[in-house]
């Protein structure tokens, strides 16, 4: 039995891990490592069921191609010439756009496994392109690419120095922060009490980072950026007023918000209206803060006004860039200080919308992943290619997704396990999975600090698993798809980390370095000068952007010809500390639905009950856990469950004009005893 050194792939805090693993195959024990210079010792339930997940039941380890209705095992050749094949006739017959890729979680962990996705994607011209962005958060993308003209722009909490941080809509003592990756979160939360600042929260969750704050705002879902909105107008009447970077469109901006008061704010989301002057009171004490969205927030049809909303709050008191806000991660893969005059600036946040919602933009040439089933069933779709996703538990609309994959030609996935997409694949493709590769941290700007981590394979691959990049470039090839001059023909060690190595090709380090030191920290500078050049070049912050504000404008006048209405009962997401979206659900996580006790009376539901939720789309039985923590009227049900599929509630016309983000959160149910 050995001891290996390796980092968490669950999640983006990429904690370092030590694992107990018996003749290179058998994952026996995983525990945090106390040495790891970044994490320090911590780890979570998740990371420590890393050898549960590797040694999953219903492992996939051969290719499996269907023939006569049935997925059989076949060779790896058969697999991919049929696919090559297949791909190639659905290519002349309809055209390299029919021919669609989701670009999952999964094998987006896969550093190399993803550069080959990438060059799949521009060997067919730019088909559509599906990604989490469009089931996850949107709006940080958006905001940033609006705002600054530079989807680059990732800011995060200055946690050493800070005074105030303003948590909306996520809960970092469980997920660890989506943007930060937040290892000991309560620790981080204890020092800013302890040094005379404070956390403030906006959930309608008293959540268990609520725990730790000041102030707790139980906002009505997807109604929290009224009350941010507020404080912006506020902060253009009376400051703290002080800008960091140039900025454009002020006048406009306080025109946009001359007449939102605060008993109109108060109620729109649904909160006394003195909690929202508390907050404002203690943005003027500290001057400057942080403010971290969730997909809480992110999910919800409110999402964009509310980031959007945030950062303005958080440029107009010039937290952004500077020491105690906010620091906008350089990259260690791409440095973008070393970049900065030569960063695309954008035109436009905003990118072409598909074949069958045209009205809806997208981010990052995106299509919106509720548009999926509607394109295979207009004849638009005829071949998709899944890359380590999990469609049913993050696509909405779980009906809409049976009815339309059977009609296509090709539904091509790679897996290790499977799932409730197996029964409509075509194939299905065994790739290594984390723990059975070299690796390292591509998406670096999702870390706390700027820094980069390596970790060899802890075990050899089950049964024939392959290299994802291998894999792809195989099936490029036998459709006669140009595959880069770089990718090698033949799958290998060296040839795996030939492929990883070509990725550093402009990173902080060498590929020699960070294998041989396996973490290696930059340092960074607070507040950057790249920062600032950044905004000489884009002529500074555009605090309004055109389609935020019409955005806006139409909320509002929503939201005020509701006042004085009831809000009707809604749900919103919620993650689970031993769960990890579709994943994990062996650690005994239920799908719970937690309602406030004078809810629960008003429909007759009692602790422990199963209750049905229901709406239009569909429905769910979930458990009832009486929770006076919740707001009442809303219930909190936890996502990625697969006999309690929050998908069912959700609906593939409602999505988000700007971005396409289909609505998971602040989605309208009923519920009674099931
Ligand atoms: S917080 Fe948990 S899931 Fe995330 S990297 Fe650390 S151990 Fe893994």
């Amino acid at each position: 039995m050995e001891h290996k050194r390796t980092y968490c792939k669950v999640c983006m805090t990429s904690c370092g891990l030590i694992a107990e693993v018996a003749n290179d195959e058998k994952i026996l024990k995983v525990k945090a490592d106390p040495d790891h210079p970044i994490t320090q010792g911590y780890s979570c339930p998740k990371g420590r069921a890393t050898g549960q997940i590797h040694h999953l039941d219903h492992a996939i380890t051969r290719p499996m191609m269907r023939k006569d209705g049935e997925l059989v095992e076949v060779s790896w050749d058969e697999a991919l010439d049929d696919i090559g094949t297949r791909l190639r006739t659905v290519i002349d017959e309809h055209g390299p756009d029919s021919v669609g890729m989701y670009f999952g979680s999964g094998l987006g962990l896969d550093s190399a496994g993803y550069s080959m996705e990438e060059a799949f994607y521009k060997a067919l011209g730019t088909p559509p392109k599906f990604t989490p962005l469009t089931n996850d958060t949107t709006a940080k993308v958006m905001i940033a690419g609006a705002m600054a003209k530079f989807y680059g722009i990732n800011p995060k909490t200055d946690y050493d120095n800070c005074q105030m941080v303003l948590y909306v809509g996520t809960n970092p003592m469980v997920s660890h922060a989506h943007n930060t990756g937040m290892f000991k979160p309560g620790n981080w939360l204890k020092a800013i009490n302890k040094r005379g600042g404070e956390v403030w929260v906006i959930d309608p969750v008293r959540t268990e980072t609520a725990n730790f704050a000041k102030g707790h705002i139980a906002a009505y879902p997807g109604r929290d950026y009224a009350v941010l909105a507020w404080i912006v107008r506020e902060i253009l009447a009376d400051g703290p007023l002080d800008p960091q970077q140039p900025v454009q469109n002020l006048d406009r901006l306080r025109a946009l918000l001359a007449d939102y008061g605060r008993a109109k704010a108060a109620e729109i989301a649904g909160v006394p209206e003195e909690q929202l002057q508390e907050l404002l009171d203690a943005i003027r004490r500290h001057k400057i803060l942080a403010i971290e969205t969730g997909t809480g927030t992110g999910m919800s049809p409110g999402g964009n006004l509310t980031v959007w909303f945030a950062w303005l709050i958080m440029i107009l008191t010039g937290s952004m860039n500077v020491e105690g806000g906010l620091w906008i991660h350089p990259g260690a893969l791409f440095p973008f200080d070393q970049f900065v005059d030569h960063l695309p600036l954008l035109e436009s946040a905003f990118t072409p919308g598909s074949h069958v919602r045209p009205d809806v933009k997208g981010i990052l040439n995106d299509w919106p992943c509720a548009v999926l089933p509607q394109e295979i069933e207009q004849g638009y779709m005829h071949a998709l290619f899944n890359f380590g996703g999990h469609l049913f538990r993050s696509f909405p609309d779980v009906h809409a997704l049976e009815a339309a994959l059977p009609k296509l030609d090709l539904l091509v996935s790679t897996e290790i396990t499977h799932n409730e997409l197996s029964p409509y694949c075509t194939h299905i493709l065994p790739t290594k999975s984390t723990v059975e590769r070299n690796e390292f941290t591509r998406w670096d700007t999702l870390n706390w600090s700027v820094n980069l981590q390596y970790a060899p394979a802890l075990v050899k691959p089950m049964g024939e698993r392959r290299s994802a990049w291998w894999v792809i470039s195989q099936f490029m090839r036998r459709a006669d798809l140009p595959v880069p001059n770089h990718v090698p023909q033949e799958h290998s060690d060296e040839n795996d980390e030939l492929m990883q190595a070509s990725l550093l090709a402009t990173a902080r380090c060498s590929w020699e370095e960070l294998k041989e030191k396996r973490v290696v920290e930059f340092p960074m500078d607070l507040p950057a000068a790249w920062v600032d050049r950044l905004f000489e070049r884009n002529g500074g912050w555009e605090l309004v952007p055109d389609e935020l504000e019409a955005q806006w404008l139409q909320f509002r006048a929503e939201d005020e010809a509701s006042l004085g209405k009831p809000k009707p009962l809604v749900y919103t997401s919620r993650r689970q500390r031993r769960k990890f979206n579709g994943q994990i659900g062996f650690l005994g996580e239920i799908a719970d639905c937690l309602i406030h006790p004078d809810t629960a009376a008003d429909h007759r539901i009692s602790d422990g009950q199963k209750v049905r939720v229901w709406n239009k789309s569909g429905e769910i039985v979930v458990t009832a856990k009486i929770a006076p923590s919740m707001r009442p009227g809303v219930c909190s049900i936890p996502h990625g469950h697969r006999d309690a599929n929050v998908n069912n509630l959700t609906c593939t016309h409602d999505m988000d004009p700007l971005g396409g983000m289909a609505h998971y959160s602040a989605v309208p149910i009923s519920i009674e005893p099931a």
